[in-house]
């Protein structure tokens, strides 16, 4: 019986603490000192600020990756794409494609997990907006290192540019070796 009524209370709590979320927002959005999104982040000058663990569009760096195809094949929606070949001088792969489809990609991070070298992430960049949906298709191996690697600098200007680039723009770890 006593555990009867616990639940009861905890019930009509729970219920009276979404009610008061809910009517806190609802309050806030009448509020005359309510600033605009823009005013809080100009955005996009100075992008809004995300946890440290956020999962946004991915970080990669083509200079340490062997093409071991293991995030593609994890990838519960395949839309990682990679095309290598077979380096003439040495062992290895090199990468010609590193394609991740973002109209498709879930930002699951199912694909960082069994990377053996540790160098694919999730980063903290949240807009990759586009006119097409080629502008959704980002060959990594096609970007500067430095915006491919980097945390928060993948952009749509950069991968727009990307596009008018014919060769990856790294051999890959066969070519740190040579
Ligand atoms: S985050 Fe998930 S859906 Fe996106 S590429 Fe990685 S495994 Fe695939
Ligand atoms: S990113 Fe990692 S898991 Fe994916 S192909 Fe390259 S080395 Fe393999």
């Amino acid at each position: 019986m006593l555990s009867w009524w616990k639940n009861l209370i905890r019930a009509i709590t729970t219920v009276i603490q979404g009610l008061w979320v809910t009517l806190r927002v609802w309050k806030s959005t009448y509020d005359p000192n309510r600033k605009t999104f823009t005013e809080h982040f100009e955005y996009p000058e100075m992008p809004v600020q995300v946890a440290p663990r956020y999962r946004g569009f991915h970080r990669f760096d083509v200079t340490t990756c062997i093409g071991c195809d293991q995030c593609a094949k994890v990838c519960p929606v395949d839309c990682i794409y990679i095309g290598k070949e077979r380096v003439e001088n040495g062992k290895g792969f090199k990468l010609t494609h590193f394609t991740i489809d973002y109209s498709k990609c879930m930002f699951c991070a199912l694909c960082v997990e069994p990377c053996p070298v540790d160098c694919i992430f999730m980063g903290g960049t949240l807009d990759l907006s586009s006119y097409s949906r080629d502008g959704a298709l980002v060959d990594f191996t096609r970007l500067p290192i430095d915006v491919a690697w980097g945390r928060a600098t993948l952009n749509p200007t950069a991968v727009a540019e990307s596009k008018a680039v014919l060769s990856p723009v790294h051999g890959g770890p066969s070519e740190q070796s040579d």
